[in-house]
C-alpha cells in the first residue's frame, strides 16, 4: 500500500497508510529547552457507517534537525496510539517514563505519582483538584 513515511535523523521512523485515509497530516513540536522534539502521522480513516477512526502516534525524542518525509510501498503502517502506551513519554534521556496526565511532568520533578488505569497524576495536580472541589462546595454553601 502507499504510505506516508517519516525519519528522523536518528533513524526512528513512523508511517500512515494512505489508502483508505480521508487525510492525512504530519505535525512537529519541538521544545528547545529540554532539546526534545515530538511528531505526529496523523490518518484520519473513514469506514463506512461508523464515525472516523483517528490514527495517531506521539514519540517523543531529542530534537533531530533533519527530518526526512517520502512516499513509500509498504506491506504494513504503525499500529494506532491506543495499541501503545499512553501513559508513558519518551524523556530526554530517550527512555519512556510515565508522566502526569495533567501537568505533564515526570517523576523526577514531583514528590508522587500516582497510577491509574489509563494515566497518571502527581502530587500537586492532586492538591489543586482537592482545592478546587473545596472551593466549589464554598460557592455552593
Ligand atoms: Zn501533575
Amino acid at each position: 500500500m502507499k504510505a506516508i513515511k517519516i525519519t528522523t535523523a536518528e533513524g526512528k521512523s513512523l508511517t500512515a497508510g494512505l489508502e483508505d485515509a480521508y487525510w492525512i497530516s504530519v505535525e512537529y513540536r519541538i521544545f528547545p529547552k529540554k532539546n526534545i522534539a515530538e511528531y505526529n502521522v496523523h490518518a484520519v480513516v473513514l469506514r463506512p457507517k461508523s464515525k472516523e477512526i483517528y490514527h495517531e502516534w506521539t514519540p517523543s525524542e531529542p530534537n533531530s534537525q533533519n527530518l526526512k518525509l517520502e512516499m513509500i510501498d509498504t506491506d504494513s503502517v504503525d499500529l494506532p496510539l491506543r495499541n501503545r502506551p499512553s501513559t508513558h513519554r519518551w524523556n530526554s534521556e530517550d527512555e519512556l517514563e510515565p508522566f502526569c496526565s495533567f501537568c505533564g511532568r515526570f517523576p523526577s520533578q514531583v514528590n508522587n505519582l500516582i497510577a491509574g488505569y489509563t494515566g497518571h497524576i502527581c502530587d500537586e495536580c492532586i492538591q489543586i483538584c482537592s482545592d478546587t472541589l473545596a472551593e466549589i462546595k464554598n460557592d455552593g454553601a
